[in-house]
């Protein structure tokens, strides 16, 4: 059984974002960049279900600029077999992205195609299930846990009220969630031997997707500055002030 991967190349979590001067976006001049998190739970799931010989091999895909090399890079050394790179303009539209990784989806034929939930740059978790309706494959979305016996995936999932379990057949799309796993990390003898795993670059135009946009980003802005907080000396202090400057009371 083959497992696709898609993972995106975001902003590190680490980084405290910067809004260009015009607000036409986030500045990415010398900016950290890595795999989306819950990208990474989905590199670790798929390559924990090789190595428990349910998955014959694990293939990992990035769409966008040069710069995905190093993320698919990195997913190779953590034990992910070959790369797929669609060489793409970044900021390109979920939808887009759905349409170009279902195109590489019917190339390679896998029986499960794993994704993070949500990438943390555009917070936008559109693109699995988008993914899972153009190809009409069934999907389990916030994955916390899966299990594989045959042909039949089940897959539980996090929801408001507490856990909901899901059956569905294979192939499959499910996205992951936190709690799925713990990544782990990369060994130097596994960076120096994924240099010499393949990547296969292809150009978004050669799949024949219809990436042009759907909706134009207008403006962002960075959240309000909190104002810092009050010490009171007394219970009376605090309620007067909950009644006069917080009107809450
Ligand atoms: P989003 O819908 O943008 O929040 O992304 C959800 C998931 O879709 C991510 O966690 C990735 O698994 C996948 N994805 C989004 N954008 C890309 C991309 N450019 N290349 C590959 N996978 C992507």
């Amino acid at each position: 059984m083959k497992i696709l991967v898609p993972i995106k190349r975001v902003v590190d979590y680490n980084v405290k974002v910067r809004l260009k001067s015009d607000r036409s976006g986030v500045d990415l001049d010398n900016v950290k960049m890595s795999i989306n998190p819950f990208d990474e739970i989905a590199i670790e799931q798929a390559v924990r279900l090789k190595e428990a010989g349910v998955a014959s091999e694990v293939v990992v895909v990035s769409v966008g600029s040069q710069g995905c090399q190093d993320i698919i890079r990195t997913a190779l050394a953590v034990g992910a077999d070959r790369g797929i790179h669609v060489l793409a303009e970044d900021g390109i539209e979920p939808l887009s992205v759905a349409k170009t990784l279902k195109a590489v989806a019917e190339q390679e034929s896998p029986k499960l195609l794993l994704l993070g939930k949500q990438a943390i740059d555009d917070d936008s978790n559109q693109t699995g299930q988008m993914l899972a309706a153009l190809l009409h494959w069934p999907q389990g979305t916030f994955a916390s846990e899966m299990e594989i016996e045959g042909e039949e995936l089940t897959v539980t999932r996090e929801v408001d009220a507490g856990l909901e379990v899901l059956k569905m057949p294979l192939p499959a799309v499910v996205t992951c969630d936190l709690r799925l796993n713990e990544p782990r990390y990369a060994s130097l003898p596994n960076i120096m031997k994924a240099k010499r795993k393949p990547i296969d670059t292809l150009d978004i135009s050669s799949l024949g997707v219809d990436t042009t946009p759907r909706f134009t980003a207008v403006s962002y802005a960075m959240p309000e500055q909190r104002k810092g907080g009050v010490m009171v000396s007394s219970i009376d202090e605090l309620i007067e002030k909950l009644k006069s400057e917080a009107k809450v009371l």
